[in-house]
């Protein structure tokens, strides 16, 4: 009886730790920040010669670096950590694998037309488990971005984009489109450092928000 007793103890000890502990993990959401291009896909280049590829690797590396000194850190991944081209399906198996409650994919924008400006935030067009919150999500993000960079927003946009596409049934996931490098202060501004940190403050904000 004293044996069936301590075993009983035991399973409850066992059920209290996985109930802890899945309280802890629900409230820890893991995100991963698919950082565009690298390698010898350089993506859009700006008037300055300055690359997409570039921007959107020191922007990424920045949030991981505030996410680490501001405490409470979140649960945060990159698809590349240097210059390297990865696959885009590479990119979305990453993102299965290691669960990610969010997939934020980082470019910046390029346009024949050297006036068109600002911040594009994408989701799939193509319905996924997750569409609905990934519509809110982009809103969000877009509105925090353009309060505290100041830039134009562009609206929430959907394309069959298909890192988009093919993360949209498993998690949260939203592509920004952080400026134009063929308008002349938006390439100015995605050339300077403090500003690339304040873009990436500006994403880890809006991202502790989700
Ligand atoms: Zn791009």
């Amino acid at each position: 009886m004293k044996k069936v007793l301590k075993n009983v103890s035991f399973v409850f000890l066992l059920l209290k730790m996985c109930i802890v502990f899945g309280q802890e993990m629900s409230a820890q959401k893991r995100i991963i920040i698919d950082v565009g291009h690298g390698g010898k896909d350089a993506g859009a280049i700006g008037i300055n010669k300055i690359q997409e590829k570039d921007i959107v690797l020191d922007i990424a590396n920045a949030i991981l670096k505030l996410n680490k000194e501001l405490g409470k850190p979140l649960d945060i991944y990159l698809t590349r950590y240097k210059d390297t081209l990865i696959s885009l399906s590479d990119r979305i198996r990453l993102a299965k694998i290691l669960k990610v409650d969010l997939f934020v994919s980082l470019h910046c924008n390029h346009s024949d037309n050297p006036n068109a400006r600002g911040i594009e935030v994408y989701t799939s067009s193509k319905q996924g488990e997750h569409s609905k919150e990934s519509v809110f999500v982009a809103y969000q993000i877009k509105k925090t971005l353009c309060k505290v960079i100041g830039y134009k927003s562009r609206g929430i946009k959907f394309a069959n984009f298909q890192v988009l596409r093919e993360t949209v049934g498993n998690c949260i996931s939203v592509l920004l489109e952080l400026g134009f490098l063929s308008n002349k202060e938006e390439n100015e501004y995605l050339s300077n450092t403090t500003n690339i940190k304040f873009m990436a403050l500006a994403i880890l904000q809006s991202l502790k928000k989700q």
